[in-house]
């Protein structure tokens, strides 16, 4: 391709919101082009790469034995309505109207679409497994549409749906799944980790979540240098607290007293003013849960020294979310905020304890009024407990598996697989006969990539002060070929039979023949765009010599112009 015959709108001009290095440079890299919060059109570099990607994915897929379909990207909202999603999804779900007033949804995923698809058409455990894919828009309408292709509202997904007639079959499914992914990120030429996994709206069991490393990632995933457990926060685990080493047991009062602790309200106060270690206090976390259609004042205890996961305690309630409760809020339920606790609540108050706790004597934590606490308490004496784990697991923790500190590191979503089970064939009543001729409902798997953020994490991994660095598997293409001077005959001349070879050899190449263009902008603009490498014909042609830039290191060699299509071809082997 020629540079002058391609749309390349590189600009100096980074747009305001634009925080992250991969924002910027696709924006300024002339890759993609913002029309509405959320909402990307891309651009020829950026069709190249995102079509680049698509490609390797549905290899990768259909080696994995999966069929590619494609589903309508507007549903009918009765769809949503069967499986009892249309208000669970909450406002992430764009729902409209048609003229005849017949409500529909821009899909956000396509569970009920495949149930849809399946249910009838499967009828017998001798037509199954099957596993349906289809690489699509999605449209979430999220609250904090940002960082470019990150997290836009509309966006490209690959999503596949697996069918299956026992449980060993979708698991069979699910490592198949989880080994093609694997293939998928380490073509693309990414430094990744299969990670365990919170399962969110979608449901289901089992899910894993693959995380591209990059300290600008929204994830937090801890991680253990010894073994091989790693695991997104919301999800991670830790060998239980051995708190009894802190302080000694038999020495705490266990009969339960209401002590006076005028303003304090924070487990730092406690603590200090009681001697006692913060892990030997409660600590109240107290939220509003938003469910369907109503909401409630919620109550969540950890141990004094541990923070509330927000995830883990959302799914506790099972709420659609947790919001920040108002001083209002919390006063008008008769609650008493920085000296809460789980003795002598008020009446109807939802509480959860988080399962490290559970059995524990001796803490100390608020006694629902104001300027007191309680000490010496015994939780084993509370009735009706809900125990969940809510804590977010904090570096330094020991690993459940082995033993050794956690660490914590930063992560990009970049694909996510799931054990669904039944939750939609039942609710769908999508079924097929099994062996013995008895009705049973499909057990599903589902797998996401996010092939658009993908573009988006290629960058937030590989790139400099000077730009993006493409990897050769989604480089727009691999070789720029930059003629100095397009005017001179030669020079043109010399990078025309260089980009003819390369071609040739079936290596992705781009020749820089603008006339108008200075060498130093288009050596800027290689930068900017990140090609892995440059062929500089310029100055040393006489000598029968061009230059190799290596885009990584910015390292320049000299060469031979006869040897450059074969250096070149050794380095892309
Ligand atoms: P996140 O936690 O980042 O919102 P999710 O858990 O909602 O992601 P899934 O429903 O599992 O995501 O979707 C599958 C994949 O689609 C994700 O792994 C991610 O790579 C991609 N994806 C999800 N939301 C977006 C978005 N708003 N913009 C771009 N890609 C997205
Ligand atoms: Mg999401």
């Amino acid at each position: 391709m020629k540079f002058s015959k391609l749309f390349i709108p590189t600009t100096k001009e980074t747009p305001n919101d634009a925080t992250l290095p991969s924002h910027q440079y696709l924006v300024r890299g002339g890759f993609i082009s913002q029309t509405g919060s959320g909402i990307y059109d891309f651009m020829p570099l950026g069709k190249i790469v995102l079509d680049k990607i698509r490609a390797i994915v549905k290899e990768e897929m259909d080696k994995a034995g999966a069929n590619e379909v494609q589903f309508g990207f507007v549903t009918p909202l009765s769809l949503w309505e069967e499986s009892g999603r249309a208000n669970a999804m909450g406002p992430e779900m764009l729902k409209f109207k048609d003229r005849k007033h017949g409500d529909y949804v821009l899909s956000p995923t396509n569970e009920e679409a495949v149930v849809n698809m399946v249910k009838n058409r499967i009828t017998s455990y001798k037509d199954l497994p099957v596993n349906l894919y289809q690489i699509n828009t999605k449209f979430r309408d999220e609250a904090r549409p940002r960082f470019g292709l990150m997290r836009g509202r509309e966006f490209l997904m690959k999503d596949a749906y697996s069918f299956h007639s026992s449980e060993e079959d979708l698991i069979r499914e699910f490592n198949l799944m989880e080994q093609t992914y694997k293939n998928v990120y380490t073509r693309l030429g990414l430094d990744f980790r299969v990670v365990a996994a919170d399962s969110g709206a979608i449901g289901g069991s089992g899910s894993k979540e693959f995380m591209v490393l990059a300290n600008s990632g929204e994830d937090t995933i801890v991680v253990c240098p010894e073994c091989d457990y790693a695991a997104n926060i919301e999800a991670a685990v830790r060998a239980k607290k051995d708190v009894k080493k802190w302080f000694d047991l038999t020495a705490v009062d266990i009969t339960m007293e209401k002590v006076l602790t005028e303003d304090m309200k924070t487990i730092e106060e406690v603590s200090n003013f009681l001697s006692v270690p913060k892990a030997q206090t409660i600590k109240a976390v107290i939220k509003k849960a938003i469910y369907e259609d109503t909401q409630e004042i919620v109550v969540f205890f950890v141990r004094g020294d541990d923070e509330l996961e927000e995830t883990k305690a959302t799914n506790a309630v099972d709420c659609l979310e947790l919001i920040d409760a108002t001083e209002d809020e919390i006063s008008e339920v008769g609650l008493v905020a920085g000296f809460c606790g789980p003795f002598e609540l008020p009446d109807d108050i939802t509480f959860v304890i988080d399962s490290e706790l559970k059995d524990e004597i001796g803490l100390v934590c608020g006694a629902n009024e104001e300027n007191y606490h309680f000490t010496g308490t015994d939780l084993t004496s509370l009735k009706n407990v809900k125990y969940f784990d809510l804590i977010a697991v904090q570096e330094g923790d020991k690993c459940s598996c082995c033993g050794v500190p956690l660490e914590y590191t930063k992560g990009i979503e970049a694909g996510h697989i799931f054990q669904l089970g039944t939750k939609y064939s039942s609710a769908m009543d999508a079924k097929f006969l099994d062996e013995n001729g008895k009705a049973q409902p499909f057990i599903m798997g589902c797998y996401g990539i996010g092939v658009s953020r993908l573009v988006a994490a290629v960058i937030e991994q590989n790139h400099d002060e000077k730009g993006a660095i493409w990897t050769k598997e989604t480089a727009p293409f691999v070789v720029d070929i930059i003629v100095s001077n397009a005017k001179k005959d030669d020079e043109l001349e010399a990078g025309m039979k260089i980009y003819d070879d390369l071609k040739a050899l079936g290596i992705d190449t781009i020749i820089d023949d603008r006339i108008n263009a200075r060498f130093g902008f288009k050596m800027g603009d290689f930068e900017l765009i990140g090609f892995p490498y440059a062929v500089v014909v310029g100055k040393k042609l006489s000598e029968g010599l061009v230059e190799i830039v290596d885009r990584k290191t910015l390292e320049k060699q000299e060469v031979d112009i006869k040897r450059v299509t074969q250096v070149l071809f050794d380095k892309l082997k």
